[in-house]
């Protein structure tokens, strides 16, 4: 039986009349950019992540974008990161000419370390970015106490955690601003690019407004740079439906999650790291990723059997060519390149069955017994 990574098309037949209707309300209206159905899906996505402003975007990229924008980030001001973690995280920093700061990531969460953030400030430092990575947040404690002492802004890319917690608080509404993405395949998936910038402070929230459409404070007039950063109306019409079933989603992740725990231990798979649950989280398992010593040749007995798979990520980022110039070195970050090698996403998403995850397992422990 073949399983695939992600199923969109299973979750589509599920929702076909309510998408519809939402488009054709769209199409009705003949309104295009912005205008209520955006407006309308940012409180409701605020609401959802438990802050006071959201500020639809054109994709996650442009939210982290537009965040660093709203906070002024210039040449040479450097910001903290993970380097794994997918492109855009760092890439944003690079675009405005700022310098990305890596730290390594703590290897049983794949978050950033906070113990490791203090020793990289300098006076350039502006900002740090926590990634919250397959859909579990960072430890925010720490990174919260370190950003507020040393008077650093704090930008959440929690483009893998709508609605995932730490200590009973929602993704995105911990630092000054937070990042969402809409990309098909995150939890929450449009059908097309889009993104958000949620925030529980208004001047922040009005920067970012009006940076999302060319810095335009009133009419043709304009007090900043900023760009076309915004989300469309159909996009948004799209995603209200799918905000709607986006709990019922998560539970069941969380119980396909659960039934792979079973079925590892059943299989006699201890040998396999599954993903760690630190204390006082709600994972959201936007991905599930398990580590073997022999990845890549699992990884091609799993292809051959149908059975999708995916590497977050190949190749952490400092060592990606186009960050050269950092000057970071192989084994700079021991634990990010050690999961680089080994971790391997299996599919987790919310229509798969019991028989499905009954497949993938079975496969896994039939090329560890030989
Ligand atoms: C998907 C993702 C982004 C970028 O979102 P897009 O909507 O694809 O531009 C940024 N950061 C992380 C961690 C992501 O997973």
């Amino acid at each position: 039986m073949a399983v695939p990574l992600l199923d969109l098309k299973a979750q589509y037949v599920t929702l076909r009349q309510e998408i519809q209707a939402a488009i054709e309300r769209v199409l009705e209206s003949q309104q295009f950019i912005l205008g209520p159905e955006v407006e309308t899906l940012e409180s409701e996505v605020a609401a959802y992540s438990a802050c006071r402003y959201g500020i639809g975007v054109s994709s996650g990229t442009d939210a982290l974008l537009v965040a660093l924008m709203a906070i002024d980030i210039q040449p040479d001001d450097e910001v903290i990161t993970s380097p794994y973690t997918f492109f855009a995280s760092v890439g944003s920093i690079a675009r405005l000419g700022a310098r990305p700061v890596f730290v390594d990531i703590d290897p049983l969460t794949y978050n950033l370390d906070p113990a490791r953030i203090e020793a990289v400030i300098t006076p350039r430092t502006r900002a740090i970015i926590p990634v919250h990575l397959f859909g579990q947040m960072a430890d925010m404690d720490p990174i919260l106490e370190i950003a507020a002492r040393r008077n650093l802004f704090l930008i959440e890319d929690a483009a893998q955690a709508v609605g995932a917690e730490y200590k009973d608080k929602r993704a995105g509404s911990l630092g000054h601003l937070g990042c969402l993405s809409f990309f098909p395949s995150k939890n929450l998936g449009g059908y097309g690019d889009g993104g958000m910038v949620i925030t529980n402070d208004a001047p922040l929230a009005q920067r970012v407004r009006q940076l999302r459409s060319h810095g335009e404070q009133s009419r043709y007039e304009h007090t900043r740079v900023g760009g076309n950063f915004r989300l469309d109306a159909i996009q948004a019409a799209v995603l209200r439906v799918k905000l709607r079933h986006l709990d019922a989603w998560t539970a069941a992740r969380q119980h396909n999650a659960g039934t792979y725990r079973r079925l590892f231990a059943s299989h006699g798979l201890g040998e396999m790291s599954l993903p760690v649950e630190a204390p006082q989280r709600r994972h959201i398992y936007n991905q599930f990723v398990v580590q073997s010593a022999h990845r890549d040749v699992l990884l091609a007995r799993l292809q051959r059997e149908g059975i999708g798979t995916a590497i977050y990520y190949p190749t952490p980022l400092h060592l990606q060519p186009c960050f050269a110039a950092l000057g970071y070195e192989r084994g700079a970050f021991p634990h990010s390149e050690y999961a680089a090698r080994r971790s391997l996403a299996l599919p987790i998403y919310p229509e798969l069955t019991p028989a499905m995850q009954e497949e993938v397992v079975r496969a896994i422990a039939a090329f560890h017994r030989n």
